[in-house]
């Protein structure tokens, strides 16, 4: 059996947002689906380790934004690697209550859904909702996982259903330097110990001392 067969699927880059006590959270999602066009359905897949899975739970209600190719790679960085339950994400990008749900600014699309039925995984819960609300709200191409991976770098978070640890820690020649906190692995030109102190990480905005030599 090879496991690479399924990376050969597509995904789409989402945020998958809800309301804790009226407080917004989200987070990145790549398993979203239209299911059914009447009544109009979508399917998203969640961890069950995610605190937005526990919001959805609770309020029966999410929202999927579609994100653009253009899509400032610190937002997924901060959705995709950080918890609601102790980061306030929404305050560190604008975004506007639609169809009731906290919905980013930056988004192409959303769709705000109300959970009919959901199916629960080894790992994951699948939500169907049934859309209620939904729009364009932006311009450009929809950001696709292999574009994200391909072209803006990024790693996968382990929360994430297409996560697989031997794909995201290739052994290099080089001593590798990794963000703790998104799993960016520095590949710039520049060594590493001899980037400025206050470089960031290009991916969630950290600190060179959250970077860990592997
Ligand atoms: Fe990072």
């Amino acid at each position: 059996m090879n496991k690479n067969a399924l990376f050969e699927l597509s995904y789409g880059v989402y945020v998958l947002s809800s309301w804790d006590e009226g407080r917004p959270v989200g987070c990145i999602a790549n398993s979203a689906m239209q299911i059914t066009s009447s009544p109009m359905t979508v399917a998203v897949s969640v961890n069950r380790k995610n605190h937005t899975h526990a919001c959805i739970e609770d309020t029966g209600r999410f929202a999927v934004t579609v994100l653009k190719e253009t899509t400032d790679p610190k937002l997924i960085g901060t959705f995709g690697f950080r918890s609601s339950k102790d980061t306030d994400k929404f305050s560190l990008f604008p975004y506007s209550v639609r169809g009731k749900l906290p919905v980013l600014d930056a988004g192409l699309a959303y769709m705000s859904c109300r959970v009919v039925a959901k199916w629960e995984t080894a790992t994951h819960t699948v939500f169907l909702g049934e859309v209620y609300d939904c729009d364009l709200i932006g311009k450009g191409a929809p950001m696709t996982y292999a574009y994200y991976h391909e072209v803006l770098k990024g790693k996968t978070s382990v929360n994430a259903p297409t996560y697989r640890a031997e794909r995201e820690h290739k052994p290099q020649d080089r001593a590798r330097y990794v963000c703790t906190v998104c799993g960016y692995e520095y590949d710039g030109d520049v060594p590493f110990e001899e980037l400025p102190g206050d470089w960031k990480c290009p991916l969630c905005g950290v600190g060179k001392e959250k970077f860990e030599k592997r």
